[in-house]
């Protein structure tokens, strides 16, 4: 499966993120979890894309304490298009009835306190791509788990790949290569990296991760 060293969550924390609502099987979760390990360095960042209610910032969230880095976890916290009213991933119960939108924010700062990750874990409010204008740190590990239209994947890809240092690593979630599984648009993220000199490491489930 992955030829990295397992890096177990203790249990209390693995209770709060099975908890935690979320889109992380736990092989992909566990395989995340050893792949990142593997390119974080004391003092590095790695970055996530599409926190959500903080499921897989959690796992990362552990791993970069081990290793003494940041993990900087970015969402807009509206959802994506999948995850709208009326939609197939839609959860009545994360919309915020003083807005009428979806808010994510605050079940994942109550999943990121519970978990006791807040000193190594900063979530950034706001688009992926306004975000990464203004990135300049290099990163030992992209995880791209963000918005699945075409733009979206393109965009992520566009916006943070640049910035994985030589020797790191870039993990996408959610790569079907056959449409009858899921939408194409990450397998397509991960066929360009493919293309542009990244290395393919792991692959648990839709879970790819590739090596500058
Ligand atoms: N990693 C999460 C699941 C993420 S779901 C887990 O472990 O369960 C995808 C998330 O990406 C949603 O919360 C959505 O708001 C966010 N998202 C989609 N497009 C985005 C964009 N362009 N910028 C920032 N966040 C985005
Ligand atoms: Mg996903």
């Amino acid at each position: 499966m992955t030829d990295f060293a397992a890096v177990p969550l203790p249990p209390e924390l693995a209770r709060i993120a099975a908890e935690t609502k979320g889109f992380l099987p736990d092989d992909e979760a566990d395989a995340l979890r050893a792949v990142v390990a593997a390119h974080v360095l004391p003092g590095g960042v790695t970055v996530e894309i599409g926190t959500y209610c903080g499921k897989s910032a959690i796992h990362l969230g552990h791993v970069v304490r081990e290793a003494g880095a940041t993990l900087v976890t970015i969402d807009h916290h509206r959802g994506s298009e999948e995850q709208q009213v009326g939609w197939e991933y839609h959860d009545p119960e994360l919309v915020d009835p003083r807005v009428g939108a979806m808010d994510t924010l605050p079940f994942a700062r109550q999943a990121l306190f519970a978990a006791g990750l807040e000193e190594v874990v900063v979530p950034v409010v706001g688009r992926s791509r306004t975000i990464s204008a203004f990135w300049a740190t290099p990163l030992d590990a992209v995880f791209v788990d963000g918005g699945h239209t075409e733009e979206a994947a393109q965009t992520d890809y566009d916006g943070w790949a640049p910035h994985v240092r030589e020797g790191g690593v870039l993990v996408i979630h959610d790569v079907f290569p056959d449409p009858a599984d899921g939408g194409q648009a990450p397998f397509h993220v991960y066929e360009r990296a493919l293309a542009e000199g990244f290395t393919e490491i792991l692959h648990v489930g839709s879970l790819r991760a590739l090596r500058r």
